[in-house]
């Protein structure tokens, strides 16, 4: 894959950054050799990661933040489907 950067030689990754809630980073690229956010052109928080990612998997946190963005079904959801 050949980018604008790579033409100019910029360092910079394909991968796509990750941003743990944790505060942790990781790059989609095996190869990745820097975390930087300003050498990659995406940047994503890990709890938009497709699936997932296991540093939120934390129910009382997840409540109060928001459930519904989640995809926990609340009692009040059920509820609502039920009437
Ligand atoms: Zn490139
Ligand atoms: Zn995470
Ligand atoms: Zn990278």
């Amino acid at each position: 894959m050949t980018c604008s950067s790579c033409e100019v030689g910029i360092d910079h990754c394909h991968g796509t950054l990750v941003e743990h809630v944790s505060g942790f980073v990781e790059c989609t690229d095996t190869d990745c050799v820097g975390f930087g956010a300003e050498r990659h052109s995406l940047v994503i928080d890990c709890e938009a990661v497709e699936g997932g990612c296991g540093c939120t998997a934390h129910p009382q946190l997840i409540a109060q933040a928001d459930p519904s963005a989640m995809g926990v079904e609340t009692p009040q959801d059920q509820l609502l489907r039920a009437s």
